[in-house]
């Protein structure tokens, strides 16, 4: 198969060397022949013209969501891998990685009984001795090598008596006459079935060649310098370290696009290639602040909010209302929320507080301080439940007032429906709680002046600019219970303000949190039943309506079943689920507000806002296939009043809950934003709470764990361009305008929506 000429081998190699691009990872890439025109490179050239790609690669790196020439300059390595300096066959140590140079002198290929394979090959090292690298089951590999090859072997050698052997080490094929390549960190780039590194590294190194010089620098030397100014630490590179040049002097600068692109993709040292990985990620980050800095700019800026201003007896008026004296923070959100709103520039104020810190108090301020002053108020519910909760202590709390409340949802009759839609629209309703259906086109207000949104997260961020009416827009404020780390709030709420309700309420007593054995179930109902039995009302969680056999997981209906037939017999258990009707969800949730039903087994509908203050048990079934932060709202609904919360949670059958590291922490604080944090920690931003629920960008190389100090100087930077530039309009930042139009257009663009 293969010539055993060395000569005639190595002239192979070099006559494809030239048309493809190197096939080596480490080969120079510097001067390739130039191209006769008709085969020039361009940024939008398909992949499959690229010299050395073809059509079939080109089809695998389409899977890669590449296409197109220019995508494989921006097509970042995942990691470098640091390759060791040669070793002579006396520096060989057993079990330490090194790199060795030698020739090729043996080839074998064999075959067991069940036709597995091993191919091997035979180094003559420079300076003496041998060394074997054997590959299992990689037949292919049989194809790489030729008598007479001199290869670079990087693995971990382990004796073998007479010599040394590398069991699937990294190999890089050097031309005849190339000398060995200085050790430099070989880029590890994401692959696909059938690609390999040197594919895609030389791929690259062709394309880079011809089209570097004509990437365009988007960030002018102006914000190059300034991301840097503070010196903060890049993700990469050590804490306090400025970028530094190749000779250690500080840049004092971002790395420039042409040589970040070269440095990142084939650097001399792990140093360059932080340093580009560095620029890119700023630049990520950067341009999503932008995007958001622009947007919060638009929305403040477009069209007037009415001025609201609670004068000193409106404020009084207001705050009487509530039963109970409020808390600091509770005070200082409303402060927040009335400066806010005296303002012609629209209010877009994000309050967030742990379950039960009492959000809602500074919801109805807010509402109540728009209808005094003649305009109307809207509050949006996640789910008809949660709307009919607020609804119901709405009127309770403004009962003997002149203030009008309606309820807006789904399950209203189409003549009530008309006729309330007519009372909006002249006026005549100053308050509407719904869901949704707040959002549809048919409804028209005679003057919102104040939008509230509660639990954020359940709708996702594009809903927010549905609601906004032509001529002026209503305020905003948007409520959430699901602690956000700071990071992740940076990003997701960049355009809003933020206030935080971290005081709970007065007189609340601890909850307790248990990891349940399956051995201990018996004793757990025990406790339940004596907690009932002594006043208290309880909540049993099942997190699915149906069981599923597969996963040996039980259904809610099933739960509720075995309990009333064993544990809690002739108990008033009742079953509360999802796909229940709205009247017969409401009258089951009565009916434990009322303290009629002592237990309620329900699905997670009960996550979000239900409030009984003596719901004092809860036993939260299969709790390892929840997310710690609906963990933690659940947990929330037991800690609405003065006595002690007492949650269990038990996990699949079989499972250990201890041996679930979510619910460990899950016991071992109560502090939601701590939480938050370690969810945060364990899981990355993407599964936090759904990348796609809570509109988290697609990153590419940023992070927002590891790079969370760079997210802070790009957020702060971006906000200060966009104070001098609020449209990008300075030519400097044409090329910035473009990338964040491109990218986060649909962020950019949400104030005209609707
Ligand atoms: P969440 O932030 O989860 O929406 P809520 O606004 O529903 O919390 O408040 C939880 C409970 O705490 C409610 O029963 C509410 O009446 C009560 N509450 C709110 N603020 C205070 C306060 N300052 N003092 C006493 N109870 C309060
Ligand atoms: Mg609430």
């Amino acid at each position: 198969m293969s010539s055993n000429d060395p000569l005639q081998t190595s002239l192979t190699r070099l006559g494809s060397q030239s048309r493809k691009g190197s096939d080596s990872q480490l080969a120079p890439v510097s001067n390739p022949e130039p191209l006769p025109k008709e085969l020039a490179i361009e940024a939008s050239t398909p992949l499959q013209f690229v010299p050395g790609v073809g059509p079939q690669r080109a089809a695998l790196f389409q899977k890669l969501g590449l296409r197109r020439a220019i995508d494989l300059v921006f097509f970042f390595p995942r990691s470098y891998q640091d390759i060791a300096p040669y070793q002579s066959i006396t520096e060989l140590e057993p079990g330490i990685r090194a790199s060795v140079i030698g020739q090729i002198v043996d080839l074998d290929q064999r075959f067991s009984f069940e036709g597995r394979s091993s191919v091997g090959i035979l180094l003559a090292i420079d300076g003496g001795g041998y060394v074997r690298c054997v590959w299992y089951n990689q037949p292919f590999r049989r194809q790489q090598f030729t008598h007479g090859m001199r290869v670079i072997a990087t693995g971990v050698p382990k004796p073998t008596g007479v010599s040394f052997e590398m069991r699937h080490p990294e190999t890089t094929i050097l031309a005849a006459d190339q000398p060995p390549p200085e050790a430099k960190p070989m880029p590890v780039y994401s692959l696909t079935d059938g690609l390999q590194q040197r594919h895609v590294a030389s791929a690259i190194a062709t394309v880079l060649e011809q089209l570097i010089e004509t990437v365009e620098e988007a960030l002018p030397d102006s914000i190059r310098r300034a991301a840097v100014q503070r010196g903060q630490s890049p993700g990469t590179v050590a804490a306090g370290e400025l970028p530094k040049d190749e000779k250690g002097q500080n840049l004092g600068s971002l790395l420039g696009i042409v040589q970040s692109l070269r440095w990142i993709h084939q650097p001399g040292s792990i140093e360059q290639a932080n340093e580009a990985r560095y620029r890119f990620i700023f630049q990520e980050l950067f341009v999503y602040q932008l995007a958001l800095a622009m947007r919060r700019h638009r929305l403040q800026h477009d069209k007037p909010a009415p001025k609201i201003e609670a004068s000193p007896m409106i404020h009084a008026r207001i705050l009487k209302r509530f039963p109970f004296d409020l808390t600091p923070d509770q005070l200082h959100a409303i402060e927040d929320v009335r400066r806010d709103m005296a303002q012609d520039v629209p209010m877009n104020r994000l309050i967030q507080g742990d379950v039960g810190s009492g959000k809602t108090v500074i919801a109805q301020y807010a509402m109540l301080n728009a209808v005094a002053s003649k305009q109307q108020a809207a509050l949006m519910a996640p789910t008809e439940l949660l709307a009919r909760q607020h609804f119901s202590r709405l009127q309770k709390q403004l009962a003997g007032s002149q203030v009008m409340v309606e309820l807006l949802v789904g399950s209203i009759s189409q003549r009530e429906r008309t006729e309330l839609l007519q009372r909006i629209a002249i006026g005549t309703v100053d308050l509407v709680v719904g869901t949704q259906s707040l959002l549809s086109e048919h409804v028209h207000f005679e003057s919102l002046g104040m939008v509230v949104i509660d639990e954020q997260h359940k709708f996702g961020v594009q809903q927010r600019a549905n609601l906004r009416e032509s001529r002026v827009v209503p305020h905003y404020l948007v409520l959430s219970a699901t602690p956000i780390p700071r990071t992740i709030a940076m990003t997701v709420f960049g355009d809003l303000d933020v206030s935080i309700l971290r005081d709970k309420p007065p007189g609340r007593a601890a909850v307790h949190t248990y990891l349940g054995s399956d051995a201990q179930q018996a004793k757990w109902w025990a406790f339940v039943v004596k907690q009932v039995q002594s006043g208290r009302q309880a909540y049993v969680v099942s997190p699915r309506v149906d069981s599923d056999p597969d996963a040996e997981v039980l259904g809610a209906e099933q739960v509720y079943r075995q309990l009333i037939d064993g544990p809690l017999a002739g108990m008033r258990v009742e079953l509360l689920h999802g796909r229940m009707d709205g009247h017969e969800k409401q009258a089951k949730l009565d009916a434990f507000t009322a303290g009629h039903t002592q237990v309620l087994v329900a699905t997670t509908v009960v996550e979000v806002g239900i409030d009984v203050p003596n719901a004092t048990v809860m036993t939260i079934l299969d709790a390892d296939r929840m997310g710690l932060a609906q963990l933690h709202q659940l947990r929330g609904r037991v800690s609405r009043g003065s006595f002690p919360g007492y949650v269990c949670v038990f996990a699949k059958q079989g499972v250990a809950p201890e041996e679930n590291t979510r619910l460990s922490v899950l016991a071992s604080t109560d502090d939601g934003f701590r939480l938050a944090e370690q969810d945060l920690q364990m899981r990355g931003p993407g599964d936090l709470l759904g990348t796609k629920q809570i509109g988290l960008p697609p990153l590419r190389i940023a992070d927002l764990v590891r790079d969370a100090e760079v997210l802070g100087q790009a957020r702060e930077l971006a906000q200060k361009i966009i104070a001098m530039d609020p449209t990008l309009d300075f030519p400097e930042h044409s090329k910035l305008k473009r990338q964040v139009t491109q990218k986060h257009g649909a962020v950019v663009s949400l104030g005209d929506v609707g």
